[in-house]
């Protein structure tokens, strides 16, 4: 399954929201595939049409879907040349899809900043410039490499060579691989490189629970948020301390809550909303009166390789899925109504599954 790590300097808020996302924690025993490490939380992936399907189909049960983050604390000036862990959680950053980058815009002069005072874009250079610099040594080291095979007239080395050239240049300029400009071709070739930089960021403005109501006028978000357009970055704004708090209410209660604190969204749902969009996920359901559950899977997926979220045996054994959209099973009321007006389509092993689709999968065993 696809993840995001969590990163940022000490003192930001980290532990806060990850401490949020494990205590609102999903039903572990419905995500049997999903990782089991202390530093990984598992969210359900908040979906309004996962109510209205169970409404329709009155099922036993109702899974939603879920979305894994990577807490990856522990990332400070100079983790790029190793110093302290620096190089394991660079590592760590590696093996996640996108970066959930958090960053402090609360002021609480009980609470040490690492670097003295309150500065979301210094923190968010400090931290980009150390993945920056992770990614140059590999850069380096890819150069020399490509310079003996491009001697050798090595066909690969002589289409990398240009593209290496290019990242070293942004990179001395401070720019982070994600945003460069690359040929269709060129950005297969960066993306082999499993650089740091290139992952999908999304920075997490983390506000004090007194501002986050009108978090619009904190000054620190409007940095973040003009820093991040310029990269073409997506922002969420949120408040760790009451998401921390809210993870321990009932969906009534947490209701109330964010309605007194005058907030429209809670900042777990929409950290879960975003990681989802920054990967390109989408979401599929099956429905049956067993169970109406919600599936995760990546936008231009093809019918079998959905059907393999599932169970790799119903990916193996693949014939032909029956397929309806969710509006048009809302809109007919019923599969069997939907089947009637031929809503209902059979689809084959080139079938691009779309977001919203309701899926039933006929496979040989
Ligand atoms: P980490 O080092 O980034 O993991 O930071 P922590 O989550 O441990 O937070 C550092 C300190 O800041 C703790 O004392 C938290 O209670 C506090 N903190 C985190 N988020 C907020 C917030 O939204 N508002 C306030 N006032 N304090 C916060």
């Amino acid at each position: 399954a696809l993840t995001a790590g969590i990163v940022g300097l000490p003192n930001v808020g980290k532990s806060t929201l990850f401490n949020a996302i494990t205590k609102a924690g999903a039903e572990a025993a419905n995500y049997p595939f999903c990782t089991i490490d202390p530093n990984v939380g598992i969210v359900e992936v908040p979906d309004e049409r996962l109510d209205k399907l169970t409404e329709l189909v009155d099922p036993k049960k109702t899974v939603p879907t879920a979305f894994e983050f990577t807490d990856i604390a522990g990332i400070v000036e100079g983790a790029s040349k190793g110093e302290g862990l620096g190089n394991k959680f660079l590592s760590h950053i590696r093996e996640v899809d996108a970066i959930c980058q958090v960053v402090r815009c609360f002021a609480d002069d009980n609470i040490t900043h690492v670097t003295g005072k309150v500065d979301p874009i210094a923190d968010i250079e400090v931290i980009n410039l150390e993945l920056i610099l992770a990614d140059m040594e590999s850069i380096e080291k890819r150069i020399a490499r490509a310079a003996k095979l491009v001697k050798q007239k090595d066909k690969d080395a002589v289409a990398e060579e240009p593209v290496l050239m290019k990242l070293r240049e942004a990179f001395e300029n401070g720019q982070l691989a994600r945003s460069i400009e690359f040929t269709e071709d060129e950005l297969r070739i960066a993306k082999g490189l499993n650089l740091l930089t290139i992952k999908p960021m999304l920075y997490v403005a983390n506000v004090s629970e007194d501002e986050i109501a009108d978090a619009d006028n904190n000054e620190y978000v409007q940095q973040v948020r003009d820093f991040a357009a310029k990269d073409n970055a997506d922002v969420i704004v949120i408040c760790a301390k009451i998401e921390e708090e809210m993870a321990e209410l009932e969906d009534e209660e947490k209701e109330m809550f964010l309605e007194e604190l005058g907030i429209k969204e809670s900042g777990l749902d929409q950290l879960v909303k975003a990681s989802y969009s920054l990967l390109g996920l989408a979401t599929y359901f099956t429905a049956g009166v067993q169970e109406v559950r919600a599936w995760t899977f990546k936008k231009g997926m093809k019918a079998p390789q959905c059907a393999g979220v599932i169970h790799s045996d119903f990916e193996r054994g693949f014939i032909r899925a029956e397929t309806v959209a969710y509006e048009d099973l809302v809109e007919m009321g019923s599969m069997a109504a939907a089947k009637e007006a031929g809503k209902v389509r059979q689809e084959g092993k080139e079938y691009i599954v779309k977001d919203g689709d309701v899926m039933l999968f006929r496979f040989n065993v």
